[in-house]
């Protein structure tokens, strides 16, 4: 399946940098193709996005309130869920 979080691997930022205006997805490793380990739920995310609008929080209030790192809780908005199903930790 095609990495759903970037373009060929890569990501463009919303805001062009000089030093990166292109990096390699942390989802895929740059290779564009979704890896094992991760779900790709979009409806979810869709709820979660939903979620913190109607309570009106930022992604960083909404993680230090829920204690969810941010970078997580901004994959899950995108709708990517790390599979914790699988291998276990
Ligand atoms: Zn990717």
């Amino acid at each position: 399946m095609t990495c759903p979080n970037c373009t060929n691997g890569m990501i463009l930022p919303a805001m062009p940098h000089k030093d990166f205006y292109r990096i390699p997805c942390p989802i895929c490793g740059g290779t564009g193709t979704f890896p094992d380990g991760y779900v790709y739920l979009p409806k979810l995310g869709e709820i979660i996005k939903d979620i913190l609008i109607t309570q009106k929080m930022t992604l960083r209030e909404a993680s230090r309130y829920y204690d969810v790192d941010a970078t997580d809780m901004s994959m899950w908005k995108r709708g990517i869920f790390r599979n914790q199903f699988e291998g276990g930790e």
